[in-house]
């Protein structure tokens, strides 16, 4: 079974067990996908949020989905691209590998992730994909859960590059 898969759409959407938003550090929303999500998901989200206390770069926290057709949103913070010499691959790996631990710890089957960091954040969009295809093929080597993730790409530039890096073309 191929457990990675692209979703060429609207992440809000997806029918998944936890969404993955693409946070800042004070999880109190922002524009971009963070926007879109807690548009869809509803106030109740930004409530839960408030009681967590933000959260660290690199790092990911786990609310409810509330009106979202997803159960969960597992919020993670990657890094802001600055020219690649504030260890920005590492941070951006670890918010993806973050999510994926509280993915397998609740065992979820299905989770969705953002291109994290390439919106606003300005990271170079090759350069975070191979990041995140990399961090994610080996945690699944490694982990039982999730069966499946999938990559909700929302912008014709990442859907390319996924395509080139997944499907070899
Ligand atoms: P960051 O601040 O981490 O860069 P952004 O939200 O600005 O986060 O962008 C992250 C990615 O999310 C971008 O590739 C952007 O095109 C994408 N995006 C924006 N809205 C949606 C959506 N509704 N579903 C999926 N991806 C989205």
């Amino acid at each position: 079974m191929e457990r990675m898969e692209i979703n060429n759409g609207d992440i809000t959407r997806l029918e998944v067990d936890a969404i993955v938003n693409a946070a800042n550090s004070t999880l109190l929303g922002g524009g971009g996908v963070d926007g879109a999500i807690h548009r869809a998901a509803g106030p109740e989200l930004l409530e839960e949020c408030r009681q967590l206390d933000g959260c660290p770069t690199g790092e990911a926290r786990l609310t409810k989905g509330y009106r979202l057709p997803a159960k969960w949103v597992i919020h993670a913070v990657g890094p802001v691209w600055n020219g690649g010499q504030g260890k920005e691959a590492e941070k951006l790996a670890s918010a993806y590998r973050s999510s994926l631990e509280i993915a397998r710890n609740h065992r979820m089957k299905s989770i969705a992730f953002p291109n994290i960091s390439t919106g606003i954040y300005g990271y170079p969009k090759e350069q975070a994909a191979i990041v995140a295809i990399r961090t994610v093929r080996k945690f699944l080597a490694e982990n039982e859960w999730p069966e499946k993730v999938i990559f909700a790409i929302f912008d014709q530039e990442n859907l390319t590059i996924y395509r080139e890096i997944l499907e070899g073309y």
